[in-house]
């Protein structure tokens, strides 16, 4: 079997051949040496007026072509021409894969196909070892997903969680240093650029650097190690200081000359520096009602301001020469659209919209009663919960920005801890995919933990799929997935999987609602006893070795008894017993700690207590 492609192909054409010849090679054993040939191409004039990937592929007896319009475009065609031929990727590890043996006369194959959005992506949260994102990064591709996106100016923040082990007393807390984090980003942007994937830079930080603070994390800082700075920064109640002692929280005060200056000169110095960057992201603090209140900034809006910085910021990148696109965040404060500033260069800007404090227990509402914006009150605003309201303020915006844009959402930040079956979050994210379309939003890019797999990767799977082509079946695809991971008794673990979905609250593990409930706490009741009903089924399967070997059964296993724990904690919560809430967290910390290590790819440690604690609210007797 030969892979062949033009000379001088560039480097992702060289890897997709090279992917293709490898699993091909692996699954179809009767071919002989120059039996067969695939030729790859990467040609924009077959799609002349498509700028979503899109590809074709023509496979007959002896050999055939596939064809994208990008070069991404025909290593996803490559991954998506195995999946047809009966590949699955189930989750961000090789070992998770199903590769099967099949004969030379089911390779035939002919259909195209175009994504049905422009940004098809994720971001990096939750704590990551260097595999974790690796391994991360080479699925993507795989499953259809065309961007990455590592936060700050390096992802250190993420890389250093692991690498401490924040969280885990049971594990040993190894040295992880900014340059560290320097050195393994050039690794990822290596493999990000390898397989051609849109690479996405910075976010928060930029209010920190421009105070003098290396900002890669949300670290507290000493306020006086740049007390000559101190003006830049935004003055609350008469006093200009770190936000709760955090750089990367701080506004600054963006009527300040000196403030807005080094900001500039900051993000056009890292556009210089980073040339193979293909969207650069402009934010403020990540904290909210902290605005400066001088008279100056008082007399406008903190979206105001910023429209004027990113037009200072669009004027010194062209004087430099510099296409760099620039990403807008509409969250917090920055919700309420601009009073009277406009951008002056739209085509440079891609307007990111990130509803971070909606409901996930239903999916984007567009129709129904019109909502209008909130007036806004500098610092005395709430944000919106109703999904109507953050879409008010979504069309807010439109009416004064007509270019590119995308969703940035948080299925898989926060509120997936919430829902234990994770049917019930891969159907919200399937529905509200549907509706970006009529939000006018060209793609989804999901700010996430790398690791949320428990009891699978369901979500992460139906996301994916779905971005690439929203006409996927639902239905469709939880059976392709389930079918992959259970084999055939996957109608039984779906069953059990939605039942536990249903009683499950992803509102109430992100801290939306009352913290004492009858409602959750027999919810949680039902929880443990659905978890002991089930086990019979897979004491079955570990008995008599039935699809245990693929790793899915242990994984759902090890949930299973996680959830028992979790759901007993939650119920105590309910129910006002916040002691023995708090001791029947700790045990389930216990048993995720101690179990770390072997499950670490499928659940993030570091972030489910996180949340429980700051969310959830489970307090320590003394904090009670
Ligand atoms: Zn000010």
């Amino acid at each position: 079997m030969k892979i062949s492609h033009e000379t001088g192909a560039s480097k992702t054409i060289l890897f997709a051949a090279e992917e293709l010849g490898g699993y091909l090679r692996r699954m179809v054993k009767e071919l002989q040496e120059g039996e067969f040939e695939i030729r790859l191409i990467d040609d924009s004039e077959v799609f002349p007026t498509e700028s979503n990937d899109s590809f074709r592929v023509q496979i007959g007896k002896n050999g055939g072509c596939i064809t994208g319009n990008n070069d991404r475009s025909v290593l996803l065609a490559v991954y998506d021409y195995l999946h047809y031929l009966g590949c699955r990727f189930l989750l961000p590890e090789k070992k998770y894969e199903i590769v099967p043996i099949i004969e030379k006369e089911k390779m035939e194959a002919s259909y195209e196909k175009r994504a049905s959005f422009y940004y098809r992506g994720v971001c990096i949260e939750g704590a990551d070892s260097f595999e974790n994102i690796m391994n991360y990064i080479e699925w993507m591709p795989k499953v259809g997903f065309n961007s990455f996106f590592l936060q700050f100016k390096s992802p250190y923040a993420f890389l250093e969680r692991w690498y401490s082990h924040l969280e885990n007393p049971y594990a040993e807390a190894e040295n992880y240093t900014p340059e560290d984090a320097q050195s393994d980003m050039k690794h990822f942007e290596r493999e990000i650029k390898k397989r051609g994937l849109m690479l996405h830079k910075a976010g928060h930080g930029w209010t920190g650097e421009a105070l003098g603070y290396q900002t890669v994390s949300w670290n507290v800082e000493s306020a006086e190690k740049n007390g000559q700075l101190t003006h830049r920064m935004a003055m609350l109640n008469g006093k200009r200081d770190l936000y709760g002692g955090v750089p990367a929280n701080t506004n600054l005060c963006y009527s300040n000359a000196d403030a807005i200056e080094t900001f500039v000169n900051l993000v056009v110095d890292y556009a210089k520096e980073n040339p193979d960057m293909d969207y650069l992201h402009v934010w403020l603090a990540d904290e909210y009602n902290n605005l400066c209140e001088c008279d100056d900034c008082s007399r406008t809006t903190l979206s105001d301001q910023y429209v004027e910085l990113l037009n200072e910021i669009d004027k010194r990148l062209t004087e430099e020469g510099l296409d760099t696109h620039i990403v807008f965040l509409l969250y917090q404060e920055l919700l309420w659209p601009p009073v009277v500033k406009r951008l002056h260069h739209p085509e440079r800007f891609v307007l990111m919209f990130a509803p971070i404090s909606r409901t996930f227990e239903k999916s984007y509402e567009l129709g129904g009663i019109k909502t209008s914006i909130p007036v806004f009150k500098r610092n005395h605003n709430t944000l919106p919960t109703s999904l109507s309201e953050n879409i008010a303020f979504l069309r807010g915006w439109q009416k004064i920005f007509k270019g590119e844009s995308f969703v940035y959402d948080y299925p898989l930040g926060r509120a997936h801890y919430g829902d234990f079956g994770y049917v019930h979050i891969a159907r919200v994210i399937y529905s509200d995919i549907q509706k970006l379309e009529q939000m006018g939003l060209n793609g989804y890019i999901s700010c996430q933990e790398l690791r949320a797999a428990l009891p699978n990767a369901l979500p992460n799977y139906v996301m994916a799929y779905t971005l690439f082509q929203k006409e996927t079946e639902e239905q469709e695809l939880i059976k392709e997935y389930f079918s992959g991971c259970y084999g055939e008794s996957w109608e039984s673990v779906l069953a059990y999987l939605t039942e536990l979905s249903r009683l499950s609250s992803c509102d109430y593990i992100n801290g939306k609602g009352e913290r004492c409930s009858q409602d959750i706490a027999g919810r949680m009741e039902s929880i443990s006893r659905c978890c002991l009903a089930f086990e019979e089924e897979i004491r079955k399967h570990r008995d008599e070795k039935d699809g245990w070997e693929n790793g899915f059964w242990e994984i759902l296993e090890y949930h299973r008894n996680y959830i028992i724990l979790f759901s007993k904690a939650l119920r105590e919560l309910a129910l006002g017993n916040e002691k023995q809430a708090y001791l029947n967290w700790k045990a389930m910390r216990e048993f995720i700690c101690r179990n770390e290590e072997k499950y670490q790819p499928f659940l993030d440690v570091y972030r489910i207590l996180e949340v429980t604690r700051k969310y959830t609210k489970i307090r320590e007797p003394q904090e009670i």
